[in-house]
């Protein structure tokens, strides 16, 4: 079966490892072995949201796909949530002296290391995805990641001067997520130059091509939304016969990790389940899913989400440790099963 997941960085490595695990288990000698067998098969693929990507210190870095690697390859900082196990901070210690980059955006060595080689790569002439296929021969992930887009699409964010009442400032994403904590209210969103976008290669196939679409848990608005607004996605996406199934992020009204809601406030969503299956909406309709699952704290909303002609259900959401997540895969697996459609037979029924 081949899985086509749509993700961003915290949200999407902890599901798709989810998804990882899941399909290992499912495999009939299913365990440690088999997740590594996967990667011959290549049954998993994810496209991975580019917005947060930035210039800095004369590096291009791409925090979602590297989230991902990083927590796929194993070897991810489990404690601080982002970045690499074992790490240092010499060389950002040294950048902050000669008042290059950000003096609030640490940079640790070892993922340094992955900057130059990628930024190394990228002064030769490959892609952004050439550079993500290199990046993953090192690890065997037993998933594939792609950029969604090899066009630089970085996010900017409309917020009102700190420093001037009545003004205006636009600022990279990374600047108001990290510097600001997102605490300076959010006008808009825009990606720069994503009209010119078109998707990276494969990426179109693996949504078209594939038996199940998931979207995950991740932001709906600065990792979905961006996914979603490469030219061409959306597209995919109406005309895939795969069904296409979207995970929650938010849980009995709050976001489980991150910051979400000051997004989807600036958005004019509401931080619930509902509002954010209702902002996606139904393919039948136009949208872009099948299928909604929400938390059990939210099942509430069941009835209003079948209501705008999505097929929703619950279960738990929270993905706590490798088993929650592979039994959150689980669910959103048996969900496509359970609409994917067989072909009808050919004579037809009499
Ligand atoms: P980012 O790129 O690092 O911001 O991460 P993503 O965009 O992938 O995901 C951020 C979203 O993941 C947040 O809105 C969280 O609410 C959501 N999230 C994080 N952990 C969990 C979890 O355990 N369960 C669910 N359902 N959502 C989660
Ligand atoms: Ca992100």
């Amino acid at each position: 079966m081949q899985i086509t997941v749509l993700a961003g960085g915290v949200g999407g490595s902890r599901f798709v490892r989810g998804v990882r695990e899941e399909c290992a288990r499912r495999l009939p000698d299913g365990g440690a072995e088999a997740s590594l067998r996967q990667a011959q098969d290549s049954a998993v693929t994810v496209v991975v949201n580019t917005g947060d990507d930035l210039w800095l210190a004369g590096l291009r870095l791409m925090p979602d796909f590297d989230s991902l690697l990083y927590s796929l390859a194993g070897v991810n900082d489990t404690e601080r949530g982002w970045g690499r196990a074992g790490e240092t901070e010499r060389v950002s210690a040294e950048l902050r002296e000669w008042g290059v980059g950000w003096p609030w955006f640490t940079l640790g060595d070892l993922d340094l290391g992955t900057h130059l080689a990628r930024t190394a790569w990228l002064h030769e002439g490959a892609t952004p995805s050439d550079v993500a296929h290199r990046l993953q021969r090192r690890w065997p992930l037993g998933v594939q990641l792609i950029p969604a887009t090899d066009t630089e699409v970085d996010t900017h964010v409309l917020v009102a001067d700190p420093d001037e009442l009545g003004g205006e400032r636009e600022m990279h994403f990374q600047e108001w997520w990290t510097r600001y904590r997102a605490t300076l209210p959010a006008i808009a969103f825009r990606q720069r130059n994503i009209e010119q976008a078109r998707p990276a290669p494969g990426v179109v196939e693996a949504i078209v091509g594939a038996d199940l679409v998931l979207v995950a848990p991740s932001n709906p608005v600065v990792s979905i939304g961006t996914i979603l607004d490469v030219p061409g996605i959306r597209e995919a996406l109406a005309e895939t016969s795969a069904p296409v199934i979207g995970v929650s992020p938010i849980i009995g009204g709050k976001v489980v990790r991150g910051m979400a809601d000051a997004c989807l406030a600036a958005i004019g969503v509401e931080t619930s389940a509902e509002a954010v299956g209702r902002h996606y909406g139904a393919r039948a309709h136009g949208g872009l899913l099948d299928a909604w699952l929400v938390d059990e704290a939210d099942a509430a909303a069941l009835p209003a989400l079948e209501g705008i002609g999505l097929t929703a259900a619950s279960a738990p959401l929270w993905m706590r440790d490798p088993d929650t997540s592979a039994a959150l895969a689980g669910a959103a697996i048996d969900l496509g099963r359970a609409l994917a459609r067989p072909a009808p037979h050919p004579e037809g029924a009499a």
